[in-house]
C-alpha cells in the first residue's frame, strides 16, 4: 500500500544536521525507511524551535539553502511537487514526492511579504503557527481568547489565492473557528488525533472533526504517543486505529488520512508508538486496519486517496 504522509519534519532534520556541522542526505538518514513503508509522498516541513537560540528567520533561510541544493541535485531521490500535475507525475517515479511546507510563519516577522519569496523558492504549504502565538495567529500555547489576527486572515487569503495548502494543525480553538468562518476553500489539519480519546491540547474536539469533514477537508492522524493516550502502556498502533475509527465515525471515511509526524530521527532517546515507530512500519498499520474490518478500498482512501482528492479540491 502506498502512503502519502501529511506531516514529516524532514527539512528541519536536514537543516539541523547542516547547522551541527554533520551534513547528511535524505538518502542516508531517511530513504530506507520510506522505501520499506512505501511512503511515496509527503509534506516535508521547515519547522523550527521557537525557543531556540537561532532566530526563526535565520533557521528558515538555512533550511531553504538546504532545499535548494537538494533540488539542484539530479541524483536526489526527492521529486519536488509544485502543483497537481507534478503531484501526479511523482506517483509514476521511483522518487519520493515532496511538497515543501512551513510549520509556523513566525519567521515572517510582522509582514506577510516573505510569502512571495518563499513561494518562488517552492513553498506550497503553510501553518500559521507552531504552538506559539505570533503576528498572524494563536497556537495551542497562546491566549485562549486570541485567535487569527486581521493580518493572519490576509495571509490565509493570499496563500489560498496562490492555491497553497493552508494547515490548521497547532492552532488553538479560537484560531481554528476563526479560519473556518472566513475560508473560501476546504482547510485541513495535517497531524492531530481525537481529543475525546486523549485530552491533549493538540488534539481535535468532535465538533472540529465534524466541521473539517463538512468543509471537505482531511485530518492526518499522528503517530505521536502523547496524542494517543495519557497512559504510556496504550501508546501502540491499535490505539492509533481507535482514534482513526472515532474520526471516521464522526466525519466519514473520506475525512481521514495520515500525518504521522514520526520523530525517530529527531530525538536521541526516542520512544515511538509501539509498532508504528517510523516510516518503515506502515505495513503493520495496514494489517491492523484489515483486522478491524477496513476494506482495501477504505485503506487506500486513508493511505493516499483522500489526500489527493483534498489537494485537488484546493486548486493546487
Ligand atoms: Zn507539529
Amino acid at each position: 500500500m502506498k502512503f502519502f504522509d501529511l506531516h514529516a519534519d524532514i527539512f528541519y532534520d536536514l537543516t539541523v544536521q547542516e547547522i551541527k556541522g554533520t551534513p547528511s542526505t535524505f538518502e542516508e538518514r531517511h530513504l530506507k525507511k520510506f522505501k520499506a513503508g512505501n511512503v511515496k509522498s509527503g509534506i516535508f516541513v521547515v519547522w523550527y524551535e521557537t525557543d531556540s537560540e537561532i532566530a526563526p528567520s535565520v533557521f528558515v533561510n538555512r533550511a531553504f539553502d538546504v532545499i535548494e541544493s537538494l533540488e539542484e541535485n539530479a541524483e536526489s531521490s526527492l521529486y519536488f511537487i509544485k502543483d497537481f500535475k507534478t503531484l501526479e507525475d511523482s506517483w509514476n517515479t521511483e522518487k519520493v514526492g515532496v511538497i515543501i511546507g512551513m510549520e509556523g510563519v513566525s519567521a515572517f516577522g510582522d509582514s506577510m511579504e516573505p510569502l512571495e519569496a518563499y513561494y518562488e523558492s517552492g513553498l506550497r504549504h503553510i501553518g500559521l503557527t507552531w504552538n506559539e502565538q505570533n503576528t498572524f495567529a494563536t497556537g495551542v500555547f497562546g491566549e485562549p481568547t486570541r485567535g487569527i489576527t486581521p493580518l493572519g486572515r490576509k495571509l490565509i487569503e493570499r496563500a489560498q489565492s496562490k492555491n497553497m495548502l493552508v494547515d490548521l494543525a497547532h492552532l488553538n480553538e479560537k484560531s481554528f473557528w476563526d479560519a473556518m468562518s472566513f475560508t473560501t476553500k476546504p482547510l485541513f489539519v495535517s497531524h492531530a488525533n481525537a481529543f475525546k480519546l486523549c485530552p491533549h491540547s493538540r488534539n481535535l474536539k468532535d465538533e472540529q472533526i465534524k466541521e473539517l469533514a463538512r468543509n471537505g477537508g482531511v485530518i492526518g492522524l499522528a503517530s505521536v504517543g502523547s496524542f494517543l493516550s495519557e497512559d504510556m502502556s496504550e501508546r501502540h498502533v491499535d490505539k492509533f486505529i481507535d482514534h482513526l475509527m472515532h474520526m471516521a465515525y464522526l466525519g466519514g471515511i473520506e475525512s481521514v488520512a495520515v500525518g504521522f509526524d514520526f520523530c525517530d530521527y529527531i530525538y536521541d532517546e526516542y520512544v515511538g508508538v509501539k509498532n508504528l515507530e517510523d516510516a518503515s512500519k506502515t505495513g503493520v498499520l495496514v494489517e491492523g486496519l484489515i483486522k478491524r474490518g477496513f476494506s482495501k478500498n477504505d485503506i487506500e482512501k486513508i493511505a493516499y486517496q483522500n489526500v489527493l482528492r483534498y489537494i485537488k479540491s484546493t486548486g493546487f
